[in-house]
């Protein structure tokens, strides 16, 4: 198999992990089950007739929506019965031989007892990263921990924009802990697994061991803590895990896709434990930072662009990596299966629709994230409410429309369930005025009331839109 099509394969397999959850993923999908591209087919070969009929029922919609993204069209999905692949042992058991469902890699002694298996080897690499203005921090503090854990940085959070290097940061710790500090313990979990877990195991009543297996380890990573977001349960039990870890001076990494304050209902004591963290951010890279990216990641792919498409692709292509990446699979892909080189003209074609992408954000774009950013209701801001976080959420959403688009006042109003267009009016000019005095705004959050300059306000919300 050539590596383009190694590296579909890989992209198609992430695919289908990001729509069905990583836990169902390497449940069904795990080593188990084999990905091969044969001519126009999709080949899974799958270890018995079980796991094959259970794919079929469950997630051929996902495996082909993953493949049209990856490949451009729809192959033919054939699932075929290949005995000679074994399950893993935490692979396809089901949830009655095994106490818990597997909750992520991890490696190390458990309760002194050394492991048999080989340490699981996550995606990310530190020395794979690139780094640049907007994630020197990230990446230096990533480095410190993964060279002495529990040394300097203790607990570790990255915020970050989503396809940013987040989770590449945090199995680049693991990693590099797995080869450096083979005798130390790790495990890494989604936000969305140890939350399964966790209710999971209140359900069998084996709290017990849930506690066993998260709080016995050197590091805990544990990325999307987000997702606790409104799981008070969870965040308790989470709060109890970080605080048993740090008593026993072990290390803690975690991600998010914001700052613990902007979180919106994360509890109070969560919030202040994670605000004592060492929070460092990870921000859109700049050109040079995605110029240099691509020209590692084309040289991993064996294809090799010539440089004025590297150029092209880096320039146009700015808002993460992840969609970067995607576009210069998708040159690759293209070049492939139409027998051409690569050419600047072809990139121009291939990323049409990408480019297309980057107009103007829609209105609703908007209000989402400026809902999000107060922790207010999208309904609260289309009422007439005069809470403070609800007014402030309903200026700023009319003032970034007025701003990022084309849209006249009226149509502002129409969209945002306001008849009148004087409320528009009035609000963008209540913002304008807040900028020109350079004055600040306040609004309650989980752990109080937050006072912070507008225009920062403004330019945290803009960040994310782009
Ligand atoms: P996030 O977790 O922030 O959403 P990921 O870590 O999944 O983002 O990154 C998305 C993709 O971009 C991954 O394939 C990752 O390897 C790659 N990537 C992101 N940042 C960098 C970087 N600075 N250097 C190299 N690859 C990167
Ligand atoms: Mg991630």
């Amino acid at each position: 198999m050539d590596s383009t099509a190694a590296e579909m394969l890989c992209q198609i397999r992430e695919q289908v992990a990001e729509k069905i959850g990583g836990n169902r993923f390497r449940t069904w999908f795990g080593e188990a089950t084999r990905f091969q591209l044969s001519g126009d087919a999709l080949d899974i070969a799958v270890p018995n007739a079980f796991v094959g009929n259970w794919i079929t029922t469950n997630y051929l919609t996902q495996i082909a929506d993953s493949a049209r993204q990856v490949i451009g069209s729809e192959p033919r999905i054939k699932v075929r019965i290949s005995p000679a692949i074994e399950p893993v042992a935490t692979g396809i058991a089901s949830p009655r031989n095994s106490e818990l469902p597997p909750a992520g890699p991890s490696h190390g002694a458990v309760n002194g007892a050394p492991r048999t298996e080989a340490p699981a080897r996550l995606r990310g690499d530190l020395v794979s990263f690139v780094a640049g203005p907007g994630n020197e921090l990230a990446y230096m503090t990533a480095c410190a921990v993964a060279r002495a854990p529990g040394k300097v940085v203790k607990h570790l959070l990255l915020h970050g924009g989503c396809g940013l290097g987040k989770t590449h940061l945090l199995h680049g710790i693991c990693n590099a802990i797995n080869e450096d500090h083979p005798h130390l313990e790790w495990r890494y979990v989604s936000g969305e697994e140890f939350t399964n877990e966790f209710i999971y195991a209140v359900k069998a009543g084996r709290i017990d061991l849930f506690r066993a297996k998260f709080r016995n380890v050197d590091v805990l990573a544990i990325d999307d803590i987000h997702f606790l977001a409104n799981k008070k349960a969870t965040q308790d039990e989470f709060l109890h895990t970080f605080n048993a870890i740090d008593v026993s001076g072990k290390t803690v990494v975690l991600s998010s896709d914001r700052h613990p304050r902007t979180i919106a209902a994360l509890s109070e004591p969560l919030v202040n434990r994670l605000l004592a963290a060492t929070i460092a951010v990870v921000d859109p890279p700049d050109y040079r930072t995605r110029r240099e990216i691509l020209r590692r990641r084309a040289a991993t792919m064996q294809c090799e662009p010539p440089p004025e498409v590297l150029d092209y692709v880096a320039r146009h292509v700015s808002r993460n990596v992840r969609e970067l990446e995607g576009a210069l699979f998708k040159l690759a892909a293209m070049a492939t299966l139409m027998r051409e080189s690569i050419t600047l003209e072809l990139a121009r074609r291939a990323l049409a629709d990408l480019l297309d992408a980057e107009r103007p954000p829609a209105s609703s774009e908007i209000e989402q994230l400026v809902t999000t950013f107060f922790g207010v209701g999208r309904e609260a801001i289309r009422s007439k409410s005069r809470d403070r976080n609800v007014s402030l959420a309903r200026a700023v959403t009319m003032y970034l429309i007025r701003k990022h688009t084309s849209m006249s006042f009226p149509e502002i109003g129409r969209a945002t369930g306001h008849k009148n267009h004087s409320t528009v009016l009035m609000a963008a000019r209540r913002i304008q005025d807040g900028l020109d005095r350079n004055g600040a705004v306040a609004w309650r959050t989980s752990t109080g009331l937050q006072e912070r300059p507008l225009k920062q306000v403004l330019e945290e919300i803009e960040q994310k839109l782009r």
